[in-house]
């Protein structure tokens, strides 16, 4: 994994000269040990994941390190969170008040982030109702505020810029104006905020970022634009061929829906060299996948990968190399079918177990 800690290396240096910490984030990784463990060494100091029983997989592999819940907690879980996560982001009373219930039985203290809505309409607090609810907070025994936080981006595509991160900030003076208290986490936000965070502007009361998509796959998401000085190609994912053949580029019979919902459209004439790998929907999101340069991606099925090998008849076992975005690989990640190989260099997603 030594692109995904070079990535990690080079994150931490930028914006710690910018006065912004990382989490890193777990999650499209289910929560993996390795990977985990693969961002502590290289200088994160602090894990993050938006699902508990990932959290539950990293304690149990002895991750003993700073790791925060991400996604709120669901009422049914408050229990586990307050075991196993040192800190939780929340936007609704109801779930803080079960947490501080959690935590008075478990006799621990748990940190919170209170989330803020800022334009993307996800989670998050109206700034209107942001004072009172932390004023309610405040009375609560077994839990401690350390800050508020913030995602733009998931939902809506709205951009983290100068506008939104200045009303974070304000918000965060003027609660700590108001309750005589110190906020030492203000959390802007996810990967998509890399550019604003890496920019000239001032950085104001933000210092600190939770970061999944940039470490993994070395872009910004709200371009997809490669990050100066990351890898882009720290993952792969591996398919095996399966059929090669020379068939007519035009189906035959009458033409409705296929599997997938896809039609076909257009008289194409001719025959194509076509080759079958044996990956589907049921592993990745095909439309994620990049092949390589002289391939072509035809079509999709469950299990079925249909691609123009570049003119030439694959041999069957031929493995095929893929670059993914998010999508693709969140979706392979959490794929029974597909092996997670952690290697020296790269983590490759592939059929052998
Ligand atoms: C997934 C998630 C992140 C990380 O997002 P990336 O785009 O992968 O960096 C950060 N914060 C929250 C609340 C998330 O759900």
């Amino acid at each position: 994994m030594g692109k995904i800690k070079a990535n990690v290396r080079q994150l931490v240096d930028q914006l710690a000269a910018q006065g912004i910490a990382i989490s890193g984030v777990t999650k499209a990784t289910l929560g993996a040990p390795l990977y985990g463990k693969a961002l502590l060494a290289a200088g994160i100091g602090t894990l993050a994941d938006s699902r508990i029983e990932n959290i539950e997989t990293m304690r149990a592999a002895n991750i003993d390190a700073h790791i925060s819940l991400i996604r709120a907690p669901m009422l049914s879980q408050v229990a586990r969170v307050v075991r196993f996560a040192d800190m939780s982001l929340n936007s609704e009373m109801a779930i803080i008040v079960a947490l501080n219930h959690a935590a008075i039985a478990q006799d621990k203290l748990h940190e919170i982030l209170l989330m803020v809505e800022l334009g993307d309409l996800r989670e998050g607090i109206m700034p209107a109702d942001l004072q009172k609810i932390v004023g309610q907070v405040l009375r609560l025994s077994h839990i401690k505020l350390c800050g508020i936080g913030t995602n733009l981006a998931c939902r809506n595509g709205v951009v983290p810029d100068a506008r939104n991160m200045g009303q974070l900030s304000e918000l965060a003076d003027a609660i700590e104006k108001t309750y005589q208290i110190n906020l030492p986490i203000i959390s802007g936000g996810n990967s998509s905020n890399l550019t604003w965070a890496l920019g000239p502007e001032g950085k104001g009361r933000i210092n600190h970022l939770r970061l999944g998509e940039a470490i993994l796959l070395g872009r910004e998401p709200l371009r997809r634009q490669p990050i100066e000085g990351l890898h882009i190609d720290a993952i792969e994912l591996v398919a095996e061929t399966i059929e090669s053949k020379i068939k007519p580029r035009q189906p035959t019979g009458e033409i409705a829906e296929a599997a997938f919902g896809h039609v076909a459209t257009g008289q194409r004439s001719g025959t194509i060299c076509q080759s079958i790998l044996a990956l589907g929907h049921a592993d990745t999101d095909p439309d994620g996948l990049l092949p390589p340069d002289d391939m072509k991606i035809l079509g999709a099925s469950s299990d079925h990968l249909v691609i123009d090998g570049g003119g030439h008849r694959l041999p069957i076992g031929t493995e095929v190399h893929f670059q993914l975005n998010y999508s693709a690989l969140i979706r392979a990640m959490a794929s029974p079918f597909v092996a997670k190989t952690y290697e020296d260099t790269a983590l490759y997603l592939s059929h052998q177990i």
